[in-house]
C-alpha cells in the first residue's frame, strides 16, 4: 500500500466526460488500497478564457484580483471530480489552496509556496477519503488568494508529495512520458524509463515543455520521486528520480533538446582592457533582459569580440542598449540575428565518457551544419546553428548518440 498524489492536467480534465474517466481511474487505485491525494488543474482552455476575460476590460488588472478569478478554474474541476468520485461510491473531500492552507508569499501570479498544513490531509486519508486539491492556488499570511504561475499545478502536487512524504508523485498529462526529443521533430524519438532530476531540469529550460520547470526544481530539492504518465494509456511512463539507471546499455546522452526561442548579439573590435564585458553586458542586465549563451574571443589587434544570446523577443531592446554601448566604447559594429536556434545534447553519462562533444560536432559536420556558438555544462553540450538546420540537426544528433529507436513495438 503506498501514498500517491496524482496530478491531472487541463487536457485530462478537459470535459465531464473526462472528468469521469479520471474518477474511474482514481478509483482503480483506491481499491487496490493505496492512499490517493489528487491535484487537478482548470479544465483545458479555462484559464485562458479568465485572463482573456479580465484582458477585455483592463489591459493590466491588478495582480490580487487575477488571481481571485484564475483560481476559479480549479475551484471548478475538484468539485466535480468528487462528485464523480462520489458515484463510485468512494469518499472524496475537496480543498481549494486556502483550504488545505498551501501558504504561499505574497507574489500574486508568480508566488512561492512556504508551507503547507499536511495534518487534515493525513487524517482525511486515515479515515479512507480521497484528498481532492485545487492545483495552482495558495493563499498568503493575510488570506489573500494567490496562484503559482502558470503551470502551477504540477507544482502543487510535487509540494504536496513533500510535505506528505508520499511514495510518489504521478503527473498525468496527455503525452506518455518524457521523450528522448520531440516526436514532431524526429519520428524516431522515444519513452525514457527514466532520467535523473537534473538532466530533466536541462530537458524542461532547454524547452522541452512537459513538466513546470519549479515543479522539478522542488522534486529534486526534496527527492520526490516524479513520474510522468499519460491519462488515457495504460503504461509505465518516465521517471524522474535523483538515481541514474543501472542498465549498462543505457546511452551516454539521454535527450536532444532544442529551442528556436532565442537571437544572437554580437558587439565586434571593442578594448581587450579589463571590465570591457561588464561594460557590455552590465546595462544589459541592468534593462532585466536575460542572457544565456556568452561567448568572447581573444583577439591579436588589441581589440575583441562578445556574442551572447537573449530571448527572441527582446533582441530589438538588448541591440539598441549595445548600440550605445559599441558608440560608448568605441566599438567597430554591432550584429543582431534572430534566424538561430539552440540544439543541446544532455546526459549525466558525459560525466564519465569523453569523446562526447567530438561525436557531436563530427555528427553536425557530416550533415554540413555550421556551429556559431559552442557552450557546455557538466551534463550538457550547446550548440547555437542556423535555424533552417535545426529539425535535421536534432535528427542527426538523435541517431549519432544511439537513441533512434524503430516504430512501433508498444
Ligand atoms: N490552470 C493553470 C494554467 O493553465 C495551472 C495549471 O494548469 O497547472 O496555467
Ligand atoms: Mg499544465
Amino acid at each position: 500500500m503506498s501514498l500517491f498524489v496524482q496530478k491531472f492536467g487541463g487536457t485530462s480534465v478537459g470535459s465531464v466526460e473526462r472528468i469521469e474517466a479520471v474518477a474511474e481511474k482514481v478509483a482503480g487505485f483506491v481499491e487496490n488500497g493505496h492512499d490517493i491525494v489528487v491535484v487537478v488543474s482548470a479544465m483545458s482552455g479555462e484559464t485562458n478564457r479568465l485572463i482573456g476575460m479580465a484582458n477585455e476590460i483592463l489591459e493590466h488588472p491588478t495582480p490580487r484580483e487575477m488571481d481571485v478569478l484564475v483560481s476559479t478554474g480549479e475551484q471548478v474541476t475538484i468539485a466535480l471530480l468528487c462528485m464523480a468520485l462520489h458515484k463510485r461510491k468512494i469518499d472524496a473531500k475537496s480543498y481549494t489552496g486556502g483550504q488545505v492552507k498551501i501558504l504561499t508569499d505574497d507574489a500574486h501570479t508568480k508566488a512561492r509556496i512556504q508551507q503547507i498544513d499536511s495534518e487534515s490531509i493525513h487524517s482525511d486519508l486515515k479515515n479512507n477519503h480521497v484528498v481532492v486539491v485545487a492545483g495552482f492556488q495558495g493563499v498568503d499570511e493575510n488570506g489573500n488568494i494567490t496562484t503559482l504561475g502558470r503551470g502551477g499545478s504540477d507544482t502543487t502536487a510535487v509540494a504536496l508529495a513533500a510535505a506528505l512524504e508520499a511514495d510518489e508523485c504521478q503527473i498525468y498529462t496527455d503525452v506518455d512520458g518524457v521523450y528522448t526529443t520531440d516526436p514532431r521533430v524526429c519520428e524516431k524519438a522515444h519513452r525514457m524509463e527514466r532520467i535523473t532530476f537534473e538532466e530533466m531540469l536541462e530537458m524542461a529550460s532547454l524547452g522541452s515543455k512537459v513538466l513546470q520547470i519549479r515543479s522539478v526544481e522542488f522534486a529534486g530539492k526534496y527527492s520526490v520521486p516524479l513520474r510522468v504518465l499519460s491519462s488515457f494509456k495504460e503504461g509505465p511512463g518516465t521517471l524522474i528520480s535523483l538515481e541514474e539507471s543501472s542498465d549498462m546499455e543505457q546511452p551516454v546522452i539521454s535527450g536532444i533538446a532544442f529551442t528556436r526561442d532565442e537571437a544572437k548579439l554580437t558587439i565586434r573590435g571593442v578594448p581587450d582592457i579589463p571590465g570591457v564585458a561588464s561594460k557590455v553586458l552590465g546595462p544589459i542586465s541592468d534593462a532585466n533582459i536575460e542572457v544565456d549563451v556568452i561567448v568572447q574571443n581573444i583577439a591579436a589587434d588589441g581589440t575583441t569580440d562578445i556574442t551572447f544570446t537573449v530571448q527572441r523577443g527582446e533582441m530589438a531592446k538588448a541591440s539598441q542598449i549595445l548600440d550605445n554601448t559599441a558608440q560608448e566604447l568605441g566599438a567597430r559594429e554591432v550584429l543582431s540575428d534572430d534566424k538561430i536556434a539552440k540544439v543541446s545534447i544532455v546526459g549525466v553519462g558525459m560525466r564519465s565518457h569523453a569523446g562526447v562533444a567530438s561525436t557531436m560536432f563530427q555528427a553536425l559536420a557530416a550533415d554540413n551544419i555550421n556551429i556559431q556558438l559552442i557552450t557546455t555544462s557538466e551534463i550538457k553540450v550547446s550548440v547555437v546553428i542556423d535555424e533552417k538546420y535545426m529539425e535535421l540537426a536534432v535528427r542527426s544528433l538523435h541517431s549519432a548518440f544511439g537513441l533512434d529507436q524503430e516504430q512501433d513495438q508498444e
